[in-house]
């Protein structure tokens, strides 16, 4: 076996002294060329590791390959070398107020930039969706849910290609009366909704995709979802849109467990005791403004108390915003006045409910509360 193709053995043509050492002198620029370039290659692979700005988990590589033959001075000379071009990923110069997103089909959100790399403004923002089919998004990073799933926004900047951050968005089924929405979708990842108005193996109640809780919808005491995400992101929203106006508003009460509403009743069942009322006679009064164990919406995970719980909140300047408002975070005004004898609490201008945007604007607009929306009770 001959391994060597250019080994000693094989024939050459007679070339004069001259020829020869022309052909050498050839060969050797061509190495000298070759050894230069190589070492510009090398020096700037170096340079990328050093940057940190370039994580190793690359996507795209370019690689260039030189192959340089001269036969006459039996010179093989290949040379290969791949020069990997990065794609930076979350760790880039941009900073945001979140990584992840979670909508309903729909609903709009937006994260905000919280700082730009060196040498990028406002106007630098590209935006980018994975999954259009998911989820859009504008030039201003206004993110659309458009079907339920999971894709990624991407905000890369114009004046630097290598600055990019990623956003994961969750899109879920829109908690509403849609016309066409024959099937109830779920409004929490943590639980089916079945078709309306039955109980699901879970003992709660869905109509038209919102989880129902009152006096006489109950929830399991295993229930606990803690406080639903989107209920306090769209808070957060909000909360900061009231704040632009001057206008404080705060969480106060959000979710409770059986637990927490069991001890809850059962002070104020003591309370009025206190005051000298009989066993049922406190319960009665109780029950006008505290919900049972395993009857509180806050159970749900969806609903929040705002500032102080007593009357006096209903003439601030941030009841009336809320009052306004709420609707356009996808909240209402649980037991509104007026409505007491169908919800069977007094006027709670603190307590909102998240039922997603559509929904509320509705209930907002025809004057409602939860039951008549939902024709119940
Ligand atoms: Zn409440």
């Amino acid at each position: 076996m001959d391994n060597n193709r250019y080994s000693s053995n094989r024939p050459r043509r007679k070339v004069s002294r001259r020829t020869y050492r022309n052909r050498r002198l050839a060969a050797l620029a061509i190495i000298a060329l070759l050894v230069l370039i190589l070492i510009v290659l090398i020096a700037n692979a170096c340079a990328d590791g050093k940057d940190k700005k370039k994580p190793a988990d690359s996507k795209t590589a370019s690689t260039m390959t030189t192959t340089t033959t001269v036969t006459d001075a039996a010179i093989v000379t290949t040379s290969t070398t791949t020069a990997v071009a990065t794609v930076p990923k979350n760790d880039s110069d941009f900073k945001l107020d979140r990584q992840t997103i979670s909508i309903m089909v729909g609903e709009s959100d937006m994260p905000r930039v919280l700082e730009y790399p060196e040498g990028t403004v406002e106007a630098d923002e590209r935006w980018t969706s994975s999954d259009k089919e998911i989820a859009t998004v504008d030039s201003y990073g206004h993110i659309t849910g458009v079907a339920p799933g999971v894709c990624y926004v991407i905000l890369k900047s114009a004046a630097d290609l290598n600055q990019e951050v990623m956003i994961k968005v969750t899109v879920r089924g829109e908690a509403s009366d849609e016309d066409d929405d024959t099937t109830t979708k779920p409004q929490s990842s943590r639980t089916e909704a079945p078709a309306p108005p039955v109980h699901d193996t879970e003992g709660l109640t869905y109509i038209d995709g919102i989880l129902l809780v009152n006096k006489e919808y109950g929830v399991p005491a295993t229930f606990e979802p803690k406080l639903e995400q989107i209920c306090y992101d769209k808070f957060n929203e909000l909360s900061t849109a009231a704040a632009k106006e001057g206008l404080s508003i705060y969480i106060s009460s959000g979710y409770r467990s059986y637990k927490d509403q069991e001890t809850i009743y059962n002070n104020y069942i003591e309370d009025e005791k206190k005051k000298g009322n009989s066993e049922s006679e406190a319960k009665k009064i109780v029950d006008t403004y505290s919900a049972r164990p395993g009857y509180s919406e806050h159970q749900s995970g969806l609903c929040i108390d705002v500032n102080t719980i007593n009357d006096a909140f209903g003439y601030t300047p941030e009841a009336a915003w809320l009052a306004e408002h709420a609707h356009e975070y996808g909240f209402i005004i649980r037991y509104p006045q007026g409505k007491e004898a169908i919800t069977g609490y007094q006027y709670e201008p603190w307590h909102i409910r998240y039922v997603g945007s559509k929904v509320a604007d509705k209930i907002y607009k025809n004057g409602q509360c939860l039951e008549e929306y939902l024709n119940v009770g």
